[in-house]
């Protein structure tokens, strides 16, 4: 299937929807802490979505039976909420999306929950960092496989993370998931060119040792094959008219990390 290139009046559209998916981010960040368990995080997803007149675009996805992914520590992506209890020194992934009128946002967070490891909390930096490095990559006139050469020279100059290989980011628009799909790594170079009218999820997914992955018997869940701890960071954004890029999902439109990277970002939204 061909890449969908939106028009100005479609990203608009599509900043709407990333606006609640950001709303439901501060949400769970303001409330997440030990001795919670995970489905009242779904809860509060649910409740900013109601609010926004927005619906989820996580549930019922192939049948998965919640607003947001919750993964805990060893568990990577694509954790459902329920009874799990959240323990101080974990680290908390959570993913989540909204749909406005048609149009579908979707970004991730992990967060350290009380006093956290050090190295859990360098590994989070790295991944956030990766994604802000891959955003920037992912530039007017950029090839689309420069967003994984980025995210994972980056990561690889900080440590020795493994950057999961069998997900990654996507093309979004009128559905969650679209062409193009957006390795994490990989040579610069190749692939489409990137212009004016991309949108794309970019999501860094990384372990602090085995890059290996297993689906744990729920289908759902993706731990890691060695049991180490992993993290993952998304945010989906769009390569405006006048080729700058701008973050859908970001409150500031990722104003205060690209201009940190010398990335311009868009006003034509603001
Ligand atoms: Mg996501
Ligand atoms: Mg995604």
């Amino acid at each position: 299937m061909a890449i969908q290139i939106k028009t100005a009046e479609q990203i608009k559209t599509m900043r709407k929807a990333g606006l609640v998916v950001a709303e439901i981010h501060r949400a769970i960040r303001d409330v997440i802490k030990p001795g919670m368990m995970t489905s009242a995080l779904d809860a509060v997803a649910e409740a900013v979505i109601k609010r926004n007149g927005a619906t989820s675009n996580f549930k019922g996805y192939h049948g998965f039976p919640a607003t947001i992914c919750v993964s805990v520590n060893d568990e990577i992506v694509h954790g459902i909420p329920g009874d799990r209890v959240i323990n101080d020194g974990d680290v908390v992934s959570v993913d989540c999306g909204a749909i406005i009128e048609g149009w579908h946002g979707d970004a991730a967070f992990s967060v350290g929950i009380g006093t956290i490891d050090p190295e859990d909390q360098k590994m989070m930096d790295v991944c956030e960092e990766s994604m802000w490095r891959g955003i920037a990559a992912g530039k007017n006139g950029a090839k689309l496989s420069d967003i994984g050469h980025a995210i994972e020279e980056y990561t690889k100059s900080q440590g020795n993370y493994g950057i999961l290989q069998e997900y990654g980011g996507h093309g979004i628009g009128t559905e969650m998931h679209q062409e193009p799909h957006v390795l994490n790594f990989g040579k610069p170079g190749n692939g489409p060119v990137i212009i004016p009218g991309f949108v794309l999820a970019i999501e860094p997914m990384i372990t602090r040792g085995s890059a290996r992955t297993k689906v744990l018997a729920d289908d759902w869940t993706v731990v890691s094959a060695d049991k180490s701890r992993g993290s993952h960071f998304e945010h989906t954004y769009a390569v405006m008219p006048d080729g700058k890029p701008f973050v859908l999902t970001a409150f500031d439109g990722g104003k205060s990390e690209l201009t940190r990277l010398g990335i311009e970002v868009s006003d034509l939204l603001q």
